[in-house]
């Protein structure tokens, strides 16, 4: 049977040609489901595959095809290629955060310096696949990045509606770099995702949001990848930061799907970690997941400021398979994990250091254990918001104290000035 779209709600499914973000039935929100009787999927496969300099296998998305888009066409597939990220053994920051195993798996080394162009090449195969000739999302800064490369490699036009504020320069500068159609909306990301959803919709464009299932099959990989740098071996804990919960709802598929096809004996625990700011989903797990309650989002971590996460239910139902948890943590605990991060040369958006931050905080809850072996999701570049960087070593945040501050020094042009500052002795400023 070819891969269908199934409702994740009331399991209506729709032909893998038909361009939907959302049940018509009732609303929910799709799943890719691919149909793996025919095939033979084990880890042997995907082993024999690394190293490879072949197109798509040489790509850590598509040397999962078999998970991804078994039946999609060679070529078809958009791929720069994406994936192939490192995965950091730390232990000084291990140690910092309390338990005794610790990996970064640093998503920030992808083409455009995040996780989303593993979702955008999926995400752009499909628009390909279906005869689009442009290409749309809303985003928080990281999603437009990719997409305005991805859009450009393929030759389609990518169109990107942006918040007017706070969008950080490593972002907004790709977006108009790759050759996009930028537009600045007097929006947050919330709103400009229904507007653009709205406007895509009349106007037959494709929408490469979150909200589109192509985008979390190549975010899965994430997840196989990891495992597979792991020789197979199953850590105990998944940490990732959680914005609109695409990454997360990924994760679980992923995971779920890897022991149906016996590639992973147990599932990790995943544990989503939010910013104090937008915790939408972590206030909503105080109260049993009982609803989500959308909120107004405040975080100096742009790429999760968001207050009404539109994959939710997947992010719940991710929770629900691997018996994961949420955290939440404050802007002071994510810019000092931050720059923990990067003193010890990895370096990764603030965003992404909430898999730290979280990690630490959960070991304090008592969560997790010292003992359990945790793989944090790094999931954008130190690249992508400079500004961030300068501010937090300056003192020039606002409500945040520099803890781990590398102050810039200044010296006149003075053989005496400079000596003195590497001597470690105190200068008269100039
Ligand atoms: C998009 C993004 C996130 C949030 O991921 P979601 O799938 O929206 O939860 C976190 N960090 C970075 C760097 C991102 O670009
Ligand atoms: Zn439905």
């Amino acid at each position: 049977m070819p891969s269908q779209l199934q409702c994740m709600d009331c399991g209506a499914t729709y032909p893998m040609n038909q361009v939907i973000y959302a049940c018509t039935a009732c609303g929910g929100l799709l799943d890719v489901k691919h149909d793996w009787s025919e095939l033979t999927i084990t880890r042997e496969l995907f082993d024999q595959r690394l190293g490879t300099l072949d197109a798509p296998y040489r790509s850590g998305v598509w040397r999962y095809k078999e998970l991804v888009y078994p039946d999609v066409p060679d070529d078809l597939i958009v791929s720069r290629p994406e994936g192939n990220t490192n995965l950091y053994h730390v232990p000084k920051l291990a140690a910092w955060a309390g338990v005794d195993t610790l990996y970064l798996k640093h998503e920030g080394e992808n083409p455009t310096g995040s996780f989303k162009d593993r979702g955008m090449t999926g995400g752009v195969t499909q628009a390909r696949v279906l005869g689009m000739t442009r290409v749309a999302c809303a985003s928080t800064g990281n999603t437009s990045a990719a997409l305005a490369s991805y859009a450009a490699f393929a030759g389609l036009e990518g169109i990107i509606f942006m918040q007017n504020r706070q969008i950080a320069v490593g972002k907004l500068a790709q977006g108009l770099a790759y050759g996009a159609t930028c537009i600045q909306i007097n929006a947050d990301f919330d709103r400009n995702l229904a507007l653009v959803r709205q406007i895509s919709d009349e106007l037959g464009i494709y929408v490469l949001n979150s909200v589109n299932p192509f985008r979390l099959e190549g975010q899965k990989t994430i997840m196989i990848e990891t495992i597979q740098q792991l020789k197979w071996h199953v850590p105990d804990w998944i940490v990732v930061p959680g914005g609109n919960l695409g990454n997360s709802s990924a994760f679980g598929k992923a995971l779920y799907e890897m022991r149906q096809l016996g590639l992973i004996d147990r599932l990790p625990r995943i544990a989503i970690v939010q910013a104090e700011g937008a915790s939408p989903l972590y206030r909503a797990a105080q109260r049993g997941f009982d609803h989500l309650e959308p909120m107004k989002a405040e975080t100096i971590a742009t790429a999760i400021k968001i207050g009404n996460p539109v994959n939710y239910p997947k992010a719940v139902r991710a929770l629900t398979w691997t018996n994961g948890v949420v955290e939440m943590v404050t802007d002071q605990e994510i810019m000092d994990a931050k720059a923990l991060i990067d003193a010890a040369g990895i370096g990764c958006e603030p965003a992404s250091a909430c898999s730290l931050a979280g990690t630490r905080k959960l070991v304090e809850h008592g969560v997790i254990q010292r003992g359990e072996s945790v793989v944090g999701v790094l999931t954008g570049s130190v690249m992508k918001d400079p500004d961030a960087i300068i501010a937090y070593h300056s003192n020039q945040l606002e409500d945040i104290t520099p803890t781990y501050q590398n102050r810039m020094r200044q010296a006149g042009d003075s053989v005496e000035q400079i000596k003195s500052i590497l001597l470690g002795e105190s200068v008269p400023t100039p």
